[in-house]
């Protein structure tokens, strides 16, 4: 099984395992192992259906300190749909992981219900980013000590307008964290995202 060359740990093999994941795909394969050996910033062009969940995933669930209750990392999606399957995907990553809690955060749902889940814990939150700002301007999510940040679809949340907001949630977050940047494509909008807010990113293509 190539996974364990990858440098992933137990539960999380455990976890491939589980899901009947036989071999990486080669964005899990190329991002994987410098995700998780290397404090890096990285720029990923994938397409959908790739496996790009898994490849930021991951290393994201490794990294996370669930001993720990606070938001550590913050995963930025263009859609209700993605937000909820990329939460799904990190449930099923982390199954054998006690203690870690994703939440995900998306318009046209109770705020009150999805902030009472992040009191409860949400060491990560993967969000769209209008209920995202929202939430940041009443005050109900704390992102002022998250260590990583994934732009998923980075290219569809900028077509679809996100700019602003991204500009303005990415403005409450510490600049000592790490970006993941995954995108399809790279317009000139996502390149100047990548260069405002991004220190020497990795690039990587499959
Ligand atoms: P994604 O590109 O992240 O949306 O993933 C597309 C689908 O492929 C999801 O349903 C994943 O669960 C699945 N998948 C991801 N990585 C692998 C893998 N290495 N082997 C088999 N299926 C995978």
């Amino acid at each position: 099984n190539k996974f364990e060359q990858l440098g992933l740990n137990p539960s999380i093999l455990k976890a491939v395992e589980d899901m009947g994941f036989t071999s990486p795909s080669e964005i899990q394969e190329k991002a994987i192992p410098v995700l998780l050996n290397e404090d890096t910033d990285m720029v990923a062009l994938a397409q959908t259906g790739t496996g790009k969940t898994a490849a930021f995933g991951f290393p994201l669930i490794q990294k996370i300190n669930v001993s720990k209750k606070h938001t550590q990392a913050l995963i930025l999606s263009p859609t209700r749909e993605l937000c909820l399957q990329i939460t799904n995907e990190l449930k099923n990553y982390s199954k054998f992981e006690k203690g870690l809690n994703p939440v995900a955060i998306y318009g046209g749902a109770s705020i009150t219900e999805q902030s009472r889940q992040i009191e409860r814990g949400a060491q990560i939150i993967v969000a769209t980013p209008g209920r995202m700002q929202d939430m940041i301007n009443r005050n109900l999510v704390d992102i002022s000590k998250i260590e990583f940040c994934v732009l998923d679809e980075a290219d569809e949340m900028l077509n679809m307008g996100f700019f602003e907001d991204i500009k303005a949630i990415l403005s409450h977050t510490p600049k000592e964290k790490h970006t993941w940047l995954f995108s399809a494509t790279m317009p000139k909008e996502v390149a100047t995202i990548a260069k405002k807010f991004m220190r020497t990113p990795i690039e990587i293509t499959v």
